[in-house]
């Protein structure tokens, strides 16, 4: 069967030989295991179910989010010669009654759509009476309540386990996946864990940089200025400040579109083909675009506010340099994108649990911005890839400032917070530290503390700084809620007792510099 499969890979799609991790999945497929494969973006997931789909007897059902792409999906099927269809919301009743007479008669071999329609029990009846031999879940990591995009009614999914006769093997398809999502999928679709396949995260032809406190938009427009060739995506944290930038860059001359969720269907539309047709150089955006982009030569990806967790920003970031070109992204922190994303969690309508889990995954992306260590092995670790060497390339590989042992601030630091009881947040505990004569401070009767103003030669916003950076590298972490507070770590502790350094980059001021500065 595996001959047949790489036939068909030859003779539909044109390619000589499977990616990493393609032909185990397929293998698994073929042989009715339920499986589940973890792939980055342009990793090659869709060939995982369109092959099995050309093989097996009966229809491939394949569930996906992204109703705007199905069409797209769909005609390039058809293209390869693969008899494909969808059934969405557009349709009109004849339209879709006519397919799924199609369907029934076996004229499909693939059906693609959204998990919305699970919800309808006609529908569910109709799927019934078909020959489904394989379920395939696209984004699976919207079935779980912790991945960063859930969806209730992927939930339905799991209706489809028990609800078809032909007993079809079920796919579970995602490039997001954090070891606790990628558990949820698979209890949740009965997939065991020798059936996961996992292929690595590192895309080689990626280097990241993160770039804290310069002037971003200066930075910005000469970084654009200066690759008038090539094409890349700006995102931002908010619709406002997309707007904002939009307009900025038109006024200077370049060519920009825009995309974010307040904009009509007609606009996102017609703006999303000016840039696959290379009629736009960047694409300033929010997080709405994209899911499912797959547009090869994005050179460089800007995120201009911070992002609000990992799974975004890899996902974001990793639209860049699909034709496998070096391709760079880019994060522009400001301390204040932390307070943005806190803003969106506190407004959100998430329940307690679901809240306090979107703050943990905030801390660890703004530590992604803090750390000194290698940015590509911060988050191949973050995604559960073991043991990453450092990359040689991104901006904390090539950062070339000599390491100061700072661990005396560090105890001062950690000691400050032991006197004052490990209740406080970073903003409190900074003015203890530079000696604040802030009434909360007196009512807590701080300034009796050894250790008030014992930090006072430095600002406040340094001091807070410091605090983010022992935060990075886990010598203090955050708990609580809506009131973060500051508890030390073992690995603070040991700093505590003398018996471990924390070493720094110099803290000279950091300037964003465009790269033909350096
Ligand atoms: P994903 O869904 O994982 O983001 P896609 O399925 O869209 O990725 O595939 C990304 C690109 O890689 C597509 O252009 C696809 O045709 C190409 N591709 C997939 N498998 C192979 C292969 N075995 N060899 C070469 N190119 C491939
Ligand atoms: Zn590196």
């Amino acid at each position: 069967m595996l001959d047949q499969a790489k036939e068909h890979l030859k003779h539909y799609f044109g390619y000589s030989a499977f990616r990493p991790g393609q032909e185990e999945i397929i293998t698994n497929v073929l042989n009715g295991r339920h499986a589940a494969g973890i792939m980055p973006t342009g990793g090659g997931k869709s060939i995982c179910y369109q092959i099995p789909a050309l093989i097996l007897p009966g229809i491939t059902l394949v569930i996906s989010p992204l109703i705007s792409l199905m069409k797209d999906q769909v005609d390039s099927l058809e293209q390869a010669g693969i008899k494909a269809t969808f059934l969405n919301s557009t349709l009109s009743h004849s339209e879709t009654s006519s397919r799924l007479a199609d369907l029934k008669n076996g004229l499909y071999t693939i059906l693609y759509i959204a998990p919305e329609r699970l919800e309808s029990p006609v529908f569910m009846e109709q799927l019934a009476s078909m020959d489904v031999s394989l379920v395939a879940v696209d984004e699976a990591h919207c079935i779980s309540q912790w991945g960063h995009d859930f969806r209730p009614s992927y939930l339905k999914i799991t209706d489809l386990k028990t609800s078809l006769p032909s007993n079809p093997v079920f796919l579970a398809l995602t490039a997001t996946a954090t070891p606790q999502v990628r558990e949820d999928i698979c209890s949740t679709l009965g997939i065991l864990s020798e059936h996961t396949t996992v292929t690595g995260f590192e895309r080689e032809n990626l280097s990241f940089r993160v770039s804290r406190d310069g002037d971003r938009l200066p930075f910005l427009e000469k970084y654009i200025a200066g690759r008038s060739e090539d094409t890349g995506i700006i995102y931002t944290a908010t619709r406002k400040v997309a707007d904002q930038l939009y307009e900025r860059l038109l006024k200077k001359g370049i060519r920009a579109g825009k995309y974010h969720g307040g904009m009509s269907d007609a606009d996102r539309s017609s703006a999303q083909d000016l840039f696959l047709n290379d009629d736009v150089q960047v694409m300033i955006a929010t997080n709405a675009f994209g899911m499912g982009i797959n547009k090869s030569n994005v050179r460089y990806v800007i995120h201009f506010q911070m992002p609000k967790n990992m799974e975004s920003y890899y996902q974001e970031a990793g639209r860049a340099g699909r034709d496998g070109l070096e391709s760079e992204c880019i994060l522009l922190f400001s301390a204040q994108d932390v307070q943005v994303q806190r803003y969106l969690i506190d407004q959100s309508s998430f329940h307690k649990e679901r809240q306090h889990s979107e703050l943990v995954k905030l801390h660890q992306m703004r530590d992604f911005c803090y750390t000194e260590g290698c940015l590509q092995s911060y988050i191949l670790i973050y995604f559960g890839d073991e043991a990453a060497e450092p990359c040689g390339k991104c901006s904390n590989c090539k950062d070339e400032r000599t390491s100061e042992d700072v661990s005396k601030e560090a105890q001062m630091v950690l000691s400050c917070m032991i006197r004052m009881g490990q209740k406080f947040g970073k903003t409190m505990i900074s003015q203890v530290l530079t000696g604040s004569s802030s009434k909360k401070i007196r009512d807590f009767n701080f300034h009796e503390l050894s250790t008030y103003g014992i930090l006072k030669h430095k600002t406040a916003k340094e001091v807070s700084e410091f605090i983010d950076f022992l935060t990075s590298e886990q010598y203090i972490s955050i708990t609580g809620g809506q009131f973060p507070v500051l508890i030390i770590e073992e690995k603070g502790l040991q700093v505590l007792k003398g018996l471990e350094t924390v070493t720094r980059k110099e803290q000279n001021r950091i300037v964003q510099k465009a790269p033909d500065d350096e």
